[in-house]
C-alpha cells in the first residue's frame, strides 16, 4: 500500500517535512560522499555579503547554482559544493558608518580604526542566520558549515601571495592618474565598479562660457573688438581648474559678432549654439587658432591654489606666482563636432583625456578640489561640495559677463554604486594592476569558456576585455585586505610581501601581536628594515578592492599555495560551472578571469550561466524606496520553494530579464504542480484500491499501444532532459518536463481512466498500473534537480514504501538513462496528430455550443498525406472516444466539406477538422444518459462516498427519462457502481438532489451499500 494521497495539497507544508528528513538523514553530505572516486564536478560559489537580507534575485542565482550540481551528482560526479561569504569592502563599512552615525573618513579615524573594524567584523554576519535559513529552505545544497570567509587570515594570506606574484612580474604599479573617485567614500573605484553605477537622466548644467582672448595674442583674428573663445561644459566646478582650450586643427571655425564682441567657435556648431543668425566676420582653420592665448577664468594665484606644470617625465613641478597668467589653445584629435562648440575646456586634474592632454602638451595643472569633493583655496565658493558650487560659479561668471548661455541637460552620469554620490574624475595616486599587459591572454582564454547565453562571450564580456584598462585596485579605506606593500621612510623604496612567514623573516621585523590579525590597524604596526638603506619600512595605508578578494576565491578558499598545493592539478581548478547575474561580467566574472589569467594564464571556469535581472511585474527595478521589493519568504510560504524554483527555471531563458510577480508563481503551481499532483493522487488512489504492487508480476502481454506510446515519450524525455542539462539549459529541460506531464495527464491518464476503473483485474489493467508507475518514478528522478522536494515526495511514497533496498532518497538515486529501443518516433508523431485532431474537434464542438457528453455522428479530418490518414485510422477508436463521435471520415481535400450541411469546421496549423453537429433522437438519449452519469458522480462526491463504494441509485422523472434510464441501464450502473437503479422516490435518509437536464426535471438519489 502507498501512503494515501489526497487531491488537495499544501506544498510548503510537505516541503518542511522533507527538509527535516534531509537534515536528519544527512542526505546532502551522503549524496556527495557516495560519489567519491567519481569524476569531480566543481561549482564555485560567488560569495554574497551577509550583512543584509537576501532578496529574490539571490534566490534566482542560488537555484541555478543548485540545479546543475544536483544533476551531476545523480550522474555519478563527485561534487562537493562549498559556500563562501564576501566580508570586506565598502558595503560593510557603509552599513557600520550609518549605524554609528559617522559621516566621513575623519569621523572614522576619530572613532578609531581598531574599533571601527571590530564593528565591521561583527556586522558582516548580521544576516547570516537568515541567509543560511533561506539557502536551506530553497533547497540549495551547499556546504554552509565549511564556508570560506574572505576576512580569514588564511584567506588574506593567499590574496597577498597572489598580489606578490603579480608584483614580481612587475604587473603592479602606482600611477598618478585620473580615477573615478567617490568623494563621500573617499576612495577610487575600479572601472568595473563605475560600470555598476551609471544613472540615466541625471540633470546637470549645460553652459557656454566665454574665454577672453588676450591682447597679447598673435594670429589672424580681427582685433578691433574684444574676442572670446566659446567653450561648453556640464561640470562648471572644473572651470577653476581650466588650463587649456582644445580645437580640431582641420575643422573650420568662425568668428561671429554678437553685441559688439567677437565669439569664436566651430562653424559646424554655430547653429546648435544658437548663433545661426550672427554675422560671420571671419572663417579660419582650427590650426590657425593653435597657440592663441587667453585669460584664465580664475587665476589660481589669486585664490591661494598651487599651479603645477607637467614636465617631460610626466612629473608635476610647482610654478611661480604669475599675476598676468595666460593659457593657450592646443590642437588635439579628440574634439567632437557632435556637441559643444568645437572648443573643448581642458582641466587636466579632472578627466582622463584632459590629463593625457596635459602630459602631452606640458600644460599647467591646477587642483582646486579636495578628496571630499569640496572646493579648496579662497574662491568665493570655497568649502562647498562641487555640485553645490556649480551655481555660485555660474553667478560669478555671469557677473563678469563671461557666461554666454546657461541651460540644463539630462544625460547619463556615473554615481558611486554603493552610496550614490556623483563620482568625480580626479587625478591622484592609485595602485594599479597592469591587466592591459595580459590583454591578449585575457581574450584568448575567454575563447575557452562556454557562456550561456552565448552572446555574452564576445558581446558584453568580450567587449569588456577588448576595452580593457588597468585595474585600479587600491582603496583608501579601512575594512579590507590590506595592500601588502611597505615603503621605506628613508629612501622611498617599496617591497611587496607575499605571506606571513616571509614577513616574519624580514630583517628587523617587529610589531606582531597575538592573536595575529592581518587587518588594519594591526598590520599597520608591522615594520621591518629596508633592504637597500636599512631605514624603517612601513605599510602603505591602502586596502584593496574587495572584488579582488572574491576573484581570488579559487585559490584563497583553500589557502593555496600554503596548503593544498596540488590544487591546480587535482581537479579543483578550474571550476566546471559558475552562475551569477549578468552585471558580474564586469564584477566577479571579470575578477575571477583576470586573476587566474594573471597568475596562471588559465581559465578558472569552463561554463557559466549568466542570469538576467529580476524586475517587478511592471518591469521596474526593485528598490526599497519604491516599495516594490518582493520578499522571498512570502512567496515560499505561500507556494513552496519548488514552485519558485520551477518558475525561475522555466518562465524565461536564463539570460533574459524577468518580470517577477506572485501571480506568475501561482500560475506555475496551477499549470504544472497541480497537474502532476492530480496524476500522482489518481495513481495512488486506484493502485491502493486494486492493491497494485509494483514489480510483483511481470506483464507478459505485448503492451497496449497507449502504454508503448507513453513509455516511448518517457524515454525520449529522459534523453532530452539529460542532454539539455549537459548543455547547461535547465529552461529547455524544464519545458520538456512540463510538456510530458501535460500529455501524461491529458492524454495517457485520460485515455486510460477506464482501464483503471474497470472492475476486473486483468493484464491490461496491470499494464496500465505498471506503465503509469514507471512514468511517475522516472519523473521523480528527472525532476529531482529542479524540484527536489516534490521529487522526494513522489519517490518516498512510490519507491521508498515498496522497495526498502532502494536508495533512501531520490537524491541518492542515479539519474535515469533513456532506453533508445523503447522510442518509437512514428507512434509518437501519430499520437501527436491524434491529439491535435482531438483538440481541433473539441474546439469545433465548443464553437457549436455542444457539450462533449453529447455523442455526435461523425468527425471529418482533412489530412495532408496518406500516411496521416493511415495513422488516424489506426487510432480511430481512441479518437472516436475522445471526441465522443460515432464515425471518423478521412478526406484529402477541403473541397469535400462544402457539400455537407451541419458541419462546424476548425482549422489550425495546416489541419482542418469538421464535426457533424446534427444529432438523432438516439444520440440525444445517449447524451442524456451521460449527463445523468455525470450528475450521479458529482452526487457521490457530495455525499462523501469513497470512489470504490457500491451504491443503489434512485430516480424519478417523466416517460422520456424513464426510457433513457431503461435503455442505458447497464452503462449507468457500470459508470456509477450502482447495483440497482430504482424508479421511485428515494428512501428516507438517502442523499438526493433535484436536477434539471436539457429541459427535463429529474429527482436523483444515491445510497451507499454495505
Ligand atoms: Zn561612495
Ligand atoms: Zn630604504
Amino acid at each position: 500500500m502507498f501512503r494515501p494521497v489526497g487531491s488537495k495539497v499544501n506544498f510548503p507544508q510537505f516541503e518542511e517535512k522533507i527538509l527535516s528528513f534531509w537534515r536528519s538523514k544527512k542526505v546532502f553530505a551522503r549524496s556527495v560522499d557516495a560519489r567519491q572516486g567519481g569524476q569531480r564536478f566543481v561549482l564555485y560559489e560567488g560569495p554574497p555579503t551577509a550583512n543584509g537580507s537576501p532578496g529574490i534575485h539571490h534566490v534566482l542565482s542560488r537555484v541555478f547554482k543548485d540545479v546543475v550540481p544536483r544533476y551531476k551528482a545523480m550522474k555519478g560526479f563527485y561534487t562537493p559544493r562549498i559556500a563562501g561569504w564576501d566580508t570586506h569592502g565598502l558595503p560593510v563599512e557603509l552599513e557600520v558608518e550609518k549605524e554609528l552615525g559617522l559621516a566621513s573618513k575623519k569621523d572614522i579615524e576619530d572613532f578609531g580604526i581598531a574599533r571601527f573594524n571590530a564593528r565591521c567584523r561583527e556586522s558582516v554576519f548580521g544576516y547570516l542566520k537568515e541567509w543560511n535559513a533561506l539557502t536551506e529552505r530553497i533547497g540549495f545544497w551547499v556546504d554552509l558549515d565549511n564556508a570560506y570567509v574572505t576576512m580569514d587570515n588564511n584567506y588574506i594570506e593567499s590574496v597577498w601571495w597572489a598580489i606578490k606574484q603579480m608584483w614580481d612580474k612587475e604587473l603592479i604599479y602606482q600611477g598618478y592618474k585620473v580615477t573615478p573617485h567617490c568623494p563621500r567614500c573617499g576612495t577610487s573605484l575600479s572601472s568595473h565598479e563605475v560600470a555598476l553605477g551609471y544613472q540615466d537622466d541625471t540633470e546637470d548644467p549645460s553652459i557656454y562660457i566665454k574665454f577672453k582672448v588676450s591682447e597679447k595674442s598673435p594670429g589672424k583674428l580681427p582685433s578691433d573688438k574684444p574676442a572670446y573663445l566659446l567653450a561648453w561644459t556640464t561640470t562648471p566646478w572644473t572651470l577653476p581648474g581650466n588650463t587649456a582650450l582644445a580645437v580640431a586643427p582641420e575643422a573650420e571655425y568662425v568668428v561671429v559678432e554678437v553685441e559688439n564682441e567677437y565669439l569664436i567657435l566651430a562653424s559646424a556648431r554655430q547653429e546648435a549654439a544658437g548663433l545661426g543668425e550672427a554675422p560671420v566676420i571671419a572663417r579660419v582653420k582650427g590650426a590657425d587658432l593653435q597657440d592663441l592665448v587667453y585669460e584664465p577664468l580664475f587665476n589660481p594665484h589669486n585664490f591661494g591654489v598651487e599651479r603645477q606644470r607637467f614636465q617631460e617625465s610626466s612629473a608635476l613641478k610647482s610654478q611661480e606666482a604669475d599675476k598676468k597668467l595666460t593659457y593657450r589653445v592646443i590642437a588635439t584629435d579628440f574634439v567632437s563636432m557632435e556637441d559643444g562648440t568645437g572648443i573643448v575646456h581642458i582641466a587636466p586634474a579632472y578627466g582622463e583625456v584632459d590629463y593625457q592632454a596635459g602630459e602631452k602638451n606640458s600644460l599647467d595643472f591646477v587642483h582646486t578640489v579636495d578628496l571630499q569633493g569640496k572646493i579648496t583655496g579662497t574662491y568665493p565658493f570655497a568649502g562647498k561640495f562641487v555640485k553645490e558650487a556649480d551655481k555660485d560659479i555660474l553667478d560669478d561668471l555671469k557677473s563678469r559677463n563671461l557666461l554666454f548661455r546657461s541651460e540644463k541637460i539630462r544625460h547619463t552620469y556615473p554615481f558611486c554604486w554603493r552610496c550614490e554620490t556623483p563620482l568625480l574624475y580626479y587625478a591622484k595616486q592609485t595602485w594599479y594592476i597592469r591587466t592591459t599587459a595580459v590583454k591578449d591572454e585575457l581574450i584568448a582564454r575567454n575563447d575557452e569558456i562556454n557562456w550561456y547565453p552565448e552572446h555574452i562571450k564576445y558581446g558584453r564580456f568580450g567587449d569588456w576585455l577588448q576595452n580593457n584598462v588597468d585595474w585600479a585596485f587600491s582603496r583608501e579605506r579601512y575594512w579590507g585586505t590590506p595592500l601588502p606593500v611597505w615603503r621605506c621612510e628613508s629612501c622611498n623604496s617599496y617591497e611587496c610581501v607575499g605571506g606571513i612567514e616571509e614577513l616574519e623573516k624580514k630583517p628587523g621585523f617587529s610589531g606582531f601581536r597575538q592573536p595575529i590579525d592581518l587587518h588594519r590597524p594591526f598590520v599597520d604596526e608591522l615594520t621591518f628594515s629596508c633592504s637597500k638603506c636599512g631605514g624603517v619600512m612601513k605599510r602603505l595605508p591602502e586596502v584593496i578592492d574587495c572584488w579582488f578578494d572574491s576573484g581570488a576565491m579559487p585559490i584563497a578558499q583553500h589557502h593555496y599555495p600554503f596548503d593544498n598545493d596540488s590544487l591546480l592539478e587535482d581537479g579543483r581548478f578550474p571550476a566546471d560551472y559558475i552562475s551569477e547575474a549578468v552585471d558580474q561580467t564586469r564584477g566577479w566574472f571579470y575578477s575571477l578571469h583576470a586573476i587566474s589569467t594573471l597568475l596562471f594564464n588559465r581559465i578558472c571556469f569552463s561554463n557559466v550561466i549568466c542570469l538576467g535581472h529580476v524586475l517587478d511585474a511592471k518591469g521596474e527595478k526593485m528598490s526599497k524606496a519604491k516599495g516594490n521589493v518582493v520578499e522571498p519568504w512570502a512567496i515560499i510560504n505561500n507556494y513552496g520553494a519548488d514552485a519558485l524554483r520551477w518558475y525561475f527555471f522555466t518562465a524565461t531563458a536564463p539570460g533574459n530579464v524577468r518580470r517577477f510577480s506572485e501571480e506568475a508563481v501561482a500560475e506555475v503551481t496551477r499549470r504544472f504542480f497541480l497537474t502532476l499532483w492530480n496524476v500522482y493522487s489518481f495513481f495512488v488512489t486506484y493502485a491502493n484500491i486494486d492493491q497494485f504492487t509494483p514489480g510483483s508480476e511481470k506483464v507478459s502481454l505485448e503492451p497496449p499501444e497507449l502504454d508503448r506510446w507513453i513509455i516511448s515519450e518517457l524515454n525520449q524525455l529522459t534523453g532530452d532532459v539529460g542532454s539539455a542539462l549537459d548543455n547547461y539549459n535547465p529552461t529547455e529541460a524544464g519545458r520538456r518536463l512540463e510538456g510530458f506531464v501535460n500529455v501524461l495527464s491529458n492524454w495517457y491518464v485520460r485515455r486510460s481512466r477506464r482501464r483503471f476503473w474497470k472492475s476486473e483485474s486483468d493484464a491490461d489493467k496491470l499494464a496500465a498500473y505498471t506503465t503509469l508507475y514507471q512514468c511517475l518514478v522516472t519523473l521523480s528522478k528527472l525532476l529531482a534537480p529542479f524540484t527536489p522536494f516534490l521529487a522526494e515526495e513522489l519517490y518516498q511514497n512510490l519507491v521508498g514504501s515498496v522497495f526498502p533496498e532502494a536508495p533512501e532518497s531520490v537524491h541518492l538515486a542515479d539519474f535515469p538513462v533513456a532506453d533508445e529501443t523503447k522510442i518509437d518516433k512514428q507512434l509518437m508523431s501519430d499520437i501527436q496528430l491524434a491529439m491535435k485532431v482531438s483538440s481541433l474537434g473539441r474546439a469545433a464542438r465548443s464553437q457549436a455550443g455542444i457539450k462533449v457528453r453529447q455523442p455526435l455522428a461523425k468527425v471529418i479530418v482533412v489530412v495532408t498525406s496518406r500516411s496521416e490518414g493511415e495513422a488516424l485510422k489506426k487510432l480511430e477508436a481512441q479518437l472516436l472516444e475522445e471526441l465522443n463521435v460515432k464515425g471518423l471520415e478521412v478526406v484529402t481535400s477541403k473541397g469535400k466539406l462544402h457539400k455537407q450541411a451541419d458541419l462546424v469546421v476548425t482549422t489550425e496549423g495546416g489541419y482542418t477538422v469538421a464535426i457533424d453537429v446534427k444529432f438523432s433522437p438516439e444520440l440525444k438519449a445517449e447524451g442524456m444518459a451521460r449527463e445523468i452519469v455525470r450528475r450521479l458522480q458529482a452526487m457521490r462526491r457530495s455525499a462523501g462516498f469513497d470512489i470504490a463504494d457500491h451504491i443503489t441509485t434512485y430516480y424519478q422523472g417523466d416517460d422520456y427519462i424513464r426510457g433513457v434510464m431503461a435503455d442505458f441501464a447497464d452503462y449507468i450502473k457500470q459508470e456509477t457502481l450502482s447495483q440497482k437503479l430504482i424508479d421511485g422516490v428515494p428512501e428516507e435518509g438517502v442523499f438526493s438532489e433535484r436536477q434539471r437536464i436539457g429541459g427535463y426535471d429529474i429527482l436523483l438519489g444515491v445510497k451507499r451499500l454495505g
